[in-house]
């Protein structure tokens, strides 16, 4: 008799997870989702000396082996997570010829409904490096209901369909997207100092050219008082400061200013055109904004979920169409997010506190 009871998520509904019972092909590897909790339970991988807390993972292959993974701090509050040692202690293992069913184990440490919160920067390296299907088991160390998700759960790309902006001269002062307050005149003109500012800002002498381009954006990050501008920052050591963590710098800077209203998202498109691909903003980028979103809504004492409008911008002035836009928000396009609010109410109370004394 097992000591965790599987059940794997069903649906996601605005953010509310319903579990289910395992699936038939789920049923057949109980055994394998044990043991990857075994293993992660008895890892002694992780090395927390910041935080204390210990993240205890696994990950292997069903019906093959499974390895110990956990997280290494460093530095100053700097880590190695648990997913990232999983990944290598991966593929140091697997190499890069296999193909098969991957499962990822996450000792739940108190997590909501004992659901893994994979960071951002986790999930960019374990959809570039271990693909979407993934299998991620979480389960409480001493047992219990053990939650069984992919990875696509955790990711959000579903946006919808492109509208079109077909104005360069744009003298519209109707708003864009019914009732809210921005006009098409003051959005096209964000786009086109979104663009120019970041080519001003771009650092980037290191990344393959025409290589994913939809993952080279620019961004505006638009406050109730300011404009902060922001586009990737890299160096050769390959630890780049990406473009909504500059922007988000730069808001934190001097003014603490984290009254977000709205934030813009700009990519070029290439020789080919409109392709279809709308920005990619790497889920670090979208776990930095939801942090700051956070502390906007600790100070106001209420939630809110600014919007993201992601544009695709025509840079050829001789076709009609400016560009295209799609609209999500902080919340909708990082599901399940990791926060401090699973932390426990002493934390979030710390943190308000902190904030307010930095306003
Ligand atoms: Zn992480």
């Amino acid at each position: 008799m097992s000591k965790w009871e599987f059940k794997r998520v069903s649906t996601l509904f605005n953010d509310k997870t319903v579990l289910g019972d395992l699936l038939p092909q789920q049923l057949r590897l109980v055994a394998e989702y044990e043991k990857a909790l075994e293993v992660a339970v008895t890892s002694k991988v992780a090395n927390p000396k910041f935080s204390n807390y210990f993240c205890k993972e696994s990950i292997g292959v069903a019906e093959r082996h499974i390895l110990p993974a956990g997280n290494i701090e460093y530095g100053l509050c700097q880590a190695l997570h648990g997913e990232e040692s999983a990944v290598a202690a991966f593929r140091a293992f697997y190499g890069r010829n296999i193909e098969s069913h991957k499962i990822l184990g996450i000792v739940s440490n108190g997590d909501p409904g004992n659901m893994a919160a994979p960071c951002g920067n986790c999930r960019d390296i374990m959809l570039d490096d271990l693909g979407r299907d993934l299998e991620i088991v979480c389960g409480p160390e001493n047992g219990g209901v053990a939650v069984i998700a992919r990875l696509s759960d955790y990711l959000f790309d579903r946006f919808g369909i492109w509208r079109i902006l077909d104005n360069w001269d744009c003298t519209d002062e109707s708003p864009l997207f019914g009732s809210e307050e921005i006009s098409r005149f003051n959005f096209v003109n964000q786009v086109l100092d979104t663009v120019v500012t970041g080519q001003l800002l771009e650092n980037d002498a290191y990344s393959p050219k025409g290589f994913l381009p939809e993952r080279k954006y620019y961004v505006l990050l638009v406050t109730q008082k300011n404009k902060f501008y922001g586009a990737h920052h890299i160096m050769c050591d390959y630890h780049p400061v990406y473009a909504i963590e500059r922007a988000i710098l730069k808001a934190l800077d001097i003014e603490k200013d984290p009254f977000i209203h709205h934030i813009v998202i700009v990519t070029k498109d290439g020789p080919e055109g409109f392709n279809g691909v709308p920005p990619h903003v790497m889920y670090r980028d979208r776990q930095h904004l939801y942090e700051l979103n956070l502390y906007q809504e600790l100070l106001l004492g209420r939630e809110v979920d600014p919007p993201v409008y992601l544009v695709k911008y025509n840079t050829n002035k001789n076709l009609n169409s400016f560009g295209r836009i799609l609209k999500t928000s902080i919340k909708e396009w990082l599901p399940l997010p990791f926060s401090v609010r699973h932390f426990g109410p002493e934390f979030l109370e710390s943190l308000t506190k902190y904030q307010k004394e930095r306003q």
